[in-house]
């Protein structure tokens, strides 16, 4: 029996290494496109950015734990299609992988500016595109930031850290207002504002200059280094043509189940929580972690079991680690049940009809998940409230 994953990155390498943790000793061949072993994407926009340590603390195990795994590795080497109904993966090289059953980790890829040449700005999504902006993120360099979404933010976090002058533009009011609420994201605008941040919100980009960044209201950001994080696409080219349903994503069912004997995991993976329920797909590293135990138990034990979770992400700014629980959109409400958002900790419900949709906190890692098993349980909003201010 053959278990082929397509993606080396954080769902791929878990997938590999549960299938190993629920007993199974076949075959397993793990294709990734990049030269790198798997490694962690978090530290990128954060510790090694910065430049605060080696590169290498972002590989996820060693030589000799990826040894261990007994993996058949196909590293620099990018799937490029798939046939389902012969149950095998094409490579780039013209060979082919058969399957017994696949899952596709192949993650996401940012998206790029329209009509700007790809050469004058800076990605963040590998290791390769973190050691090129680390580089150019010179001390005094002026750093213009595209996007106040996560890769943005963090960024301009570590560029403040390394002397740049930082200005973040974004189509948006407040920074994160697609996933959190608009008066949260102005909480964290308070916060790069502290460190030195300029924000220029509500206006597009028109064109990127060799020394500017020229604004849809006409007026221009002085730039010498521009980085662009505006969000990312599913990484599903490689399966236009394979038949399997690709909308935002490789749609699964509640089991994370695409086709038979075809699994995604990880960023790309689209599904359905229940029958009948909105499909969601989940952009951050718990997400990567958790989806392959499950897809790996249902592979082994041949009885597929749905995937349930409740959403987690962090996210560190400066001494400031946000995080979330949950779903926050569109939030109903959302109410500050400790501190103050105008303070340095505080934590905040999220009402979804009359339950706890979500959780965010800022400095209060343990107050935050304290509430998790509230989340997990489907609590009532005011059962919610009872329980923090109670
Ligand atoms: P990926 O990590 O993207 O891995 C997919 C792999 O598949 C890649 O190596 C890709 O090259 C490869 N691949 C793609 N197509 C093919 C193909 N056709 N053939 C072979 N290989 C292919 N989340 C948080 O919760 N907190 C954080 O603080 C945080 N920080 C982040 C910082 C950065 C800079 C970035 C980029 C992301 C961050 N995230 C964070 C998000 C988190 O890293 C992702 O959700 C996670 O990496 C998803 O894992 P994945 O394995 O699904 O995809
Ligand atoms: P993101 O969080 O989706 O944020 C992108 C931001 O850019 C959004 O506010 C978006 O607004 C805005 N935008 C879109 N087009 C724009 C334009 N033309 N001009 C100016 N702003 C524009 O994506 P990201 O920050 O690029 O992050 C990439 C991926 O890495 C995501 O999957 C993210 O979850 C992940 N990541 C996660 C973390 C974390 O969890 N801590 C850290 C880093 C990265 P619209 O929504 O209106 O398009």
């Amino acid at each position: 029996m053959t278990v082929a994953v397509v993606g080396a990155g954080l769902a791929g390498l878990r997938t590999a290494e549960a299938m190993r943790q629920q007993g199974y000793a076949g075959r397993i061949v793990l294709i990734g496109d990049e030269v790198h072993p798997p490694y962690s994407r978090p530290p990128l926009s954060k510790e090694v950015l910065r430049g605060d340590v080696e590169p290498d603390v972002a590989v996820l195990r060693s030589d000799d734990e990826l040894a261990a795994l007994d993996v058949e590795r196909k590293t620099g080497m990018a799937a490029t299609a798939l046939r389902v109904a012969d149950r095998e993966v094409v490579l780039a090289d013209g060979a082919t992988v058969r399957y017994d059953d696949l899952v596709v980790a192949t993650g996401s890829t940012p998206r790029t500016l329209p009509g700007v040449d790809a050469a004058s700005v800076h990605l963040l999504r590998t290791l390769d595109d973190c050691l090129a902006l680390r580089d150019a993120l010179q001390a005094d360099a002026r750093v213009v930031v595209v996007g106040a979404g996560f890769i943005g933010l963090e960024v301009a976090a570590s560029a403040r850290a390394r002397g740049c002058t930082v200005t973040v533009v974004d189509v948006l009011r407040e920074p994160l207002a697609r996933v959190l609420d608009p008066a949260i994201g102005a909480a964290v605008r308070r916060l790069h504002e502290e460190h030195g941040v300029t924000f220029r919100l509500g206006v597009g980009v028109d064109a990127v200059d060799q020394d500017a960044v020229r604004l849809s209201d006409g007026t221009t950001a002085p730039a010498d280094v521009v980085v662009v994080g505006i969000g990312v696409r599913p990484t599903t080219s490689w399966l236009d043509d394979s038949g399997l349903t690709l909308d935002d994503g490789v749609v699964c069912d509640a089991t994370l189940a695409a086709a038979p004997g075809v699994w995604a995991v990880g960023d790309v993976a689209r599904w359905s929580p229940a029958p009948g329920a909105p499909t969601v797909r989940v952009e951050h590293w718990t997400n990567a972690t958790e989806q392959p135990h499950i897809v790996a138990r249902s592979i082994v034990s041949g009885e597929p079991e749905p995937f349930v979770t409740v959403p987690y992400f962090w996210s560190d700014q400066y001494d400031a680690k946000l995080q979330s629980l949950g779903t926050q959109t569109p939030p109903d409400e959302t109410r500050v049940v400790i501190g103050a958002l105008n303070e340095p900790k505080w934590v905040a419900l999220v009402r979804a009809g009359d339950r706890l949709g979500g959780v965010v906190g800022m400095r209060s890692p343990g107050r935050v998940m304290k509430l998790r098993p509230l989340l997990a349980a489907g609590a009532s909003w005011q059962d919610a409230l009872d329980a923090v201010t109670g």
